[in-house]
């Protein structure tokens, strides 16, 4: 059966990261928690009966904005609830994103004793001078704290990092990359600095980047990381065993369906008796949300939304792609894409082995991923 999995948003912030674009609010202090995570748990009911089948949770991932923002018992009584009133797999991954300046010992143990068995920690840089500059509130020695402490207590969590800041060089991000390696991090997010239009530094940035610069970080980058026994399973993603995988975000590669809820997030469900895929965006306006007004838009994808959305997530992985997950994914027929598989094998983007019925990207699709997405959407 297609696996779902559970997110949760948690849209507050400290401040707002000038290059972020992620629904997050910073009035927090003034805002009724506990209102919001009771609406939380009455937004996952409606999705989880809408689903109608008896699927249980494969993985739970508490994102955001900043989760480790809230406090123990918020989220002791989040989890309990979800736990106690949604069936969910045995031992199953629990993620949630952390920011340094929260991540004190207080904080990282009981994170441990609720079952949260993997930290997502939002390092961004090493370096103290782009910290500043990207207005992070924490320094190269609290990293060095917050990585031994929780390293005591969990021997699953990842770090993410961004290149192609403002005034990084390649200097500075192979640093970076050089303290992964040195503090062992079983977990890399490694990504682009990605400036969308409705951020403070779009403006002033975007058209000052050098763009053969960031890649060259790219490509200097991920040499160190294999010269030192990390792979790359992901676009983004890094581990140097494949007990590490985020679960979680591999089901959302794989195109599984997830429930998402909390402010601004999205849904994507499969009635499995009809195979009709639903995608369910929840309301983007705060007030609106806590007063139940939870979902903004429902609706059906066509098979070409399908078929497009597949391919723009299961690309991302590195990993074969066997014609039969496609069937199983999407409920489609492979016939249906045979032809745009063809052009994308045509055209060097892919390449089909038949031995084993799979595709795989090749360096040409990893470089072009965009063009050869196009043949798809
Ligand atoms: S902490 Fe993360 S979510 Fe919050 S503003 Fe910064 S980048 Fe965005």
């Amino acid at each position: 059966m297609l696996p779902i999995s559970l997110y949760i948003h948690i849209p507050f912030c400290i401040s707002k990261c000038p290059y972020c674009s992620f629904l997050s609010f910073t009035n927090y202090k003034y805002i009724d928690i506990n209102k919001y995570i009771i609406s939380i748990l009455k937004d996952l009911k409606r999705d989880f009966f809408f689903k109608s089948d008896s699927r249980y949770i494969n993985s739970i991932y508490i994102g955001g904005g900043t989760p480790s923002i809230l406090n123990i018992t918020n989220i002791s009584f989040l989890l309990e609830n979800i736990i106690l009133n949604f069936p969910c797999k045995k031992n199953l991954e629990i993620t949630l994103e952390a920011n340094i300046s929260d991540l004190n010992l207080f904080k990282i143990f009981n994170y441990y004793k609720l079952g949260i068995n993997r930290l997502s920690i939002g390092i961004q840089s090493f370096d103290d001078n782009i910290l500043k500059i990207i207005k992070r509130n924490y320094n190269f020695n609290d990293i060095v704290r917050v990585l031994n402490n929780v390293s005591y207590y969990f021997n699953n969590f990842s770090v993410d990092l961004i290149y192609g800041l403002p005034y990084q060089n390649i200097n500075s991000v192979l640093k970076d990359i050089n303290y992964i390696v040195k503090f062992n991090i079983p977990h890399l997010s490694w990504y682009e600095l990605s400036l969308e239009k409705n951020t403070k530094y779009y403006n002033i940035f975007y058209k000052n980047i050098n763009f053969s610069e960031v890649d060259k970080m790219y490509f200097l980058g991920k040499k160190i990381l294999k010269e030192n026994g990390y792979f790359q399973y992901e676009i983004s993603s890094y581990t140097k065993k494949k007990l590490f995988f985020c679960l979680h975000n591999m089901n959302y590669w794989y195109f599984g369906d997830y429930l998402s809820i909390g402010c601004g997030s999205h849904s994507k469900i499969t009635i499995l008796k009809s195979n009709s895929v639903y995608r369910i965006v929840k309301n983007r306006n705060f007030n609106s949300y806590i007063n139940g007004l939870y979902i903004e838009k429902k609706y059906l994808l066509s098979i070409e939304d399908i078929i497009c959305e597949y391919f723009i997530c299961r690309l991302r992985l590195l990993f074969p792609l066997y014609i039969r997950d496609f069937n199983i994914y999407t409920g489609l027929s492979f016939k249906l894409i045979q032809n745009k598989v063809k052009l994308a094998i045509k055209k060097k983007y892919l390449v089909y082995k038949s031995s084993q019925k799979f595709l795989y990207l090749t360096s040409k699709g990893k470089l072009f991923l965009n063009d050869c997405l196009k043949l798809f959407c």
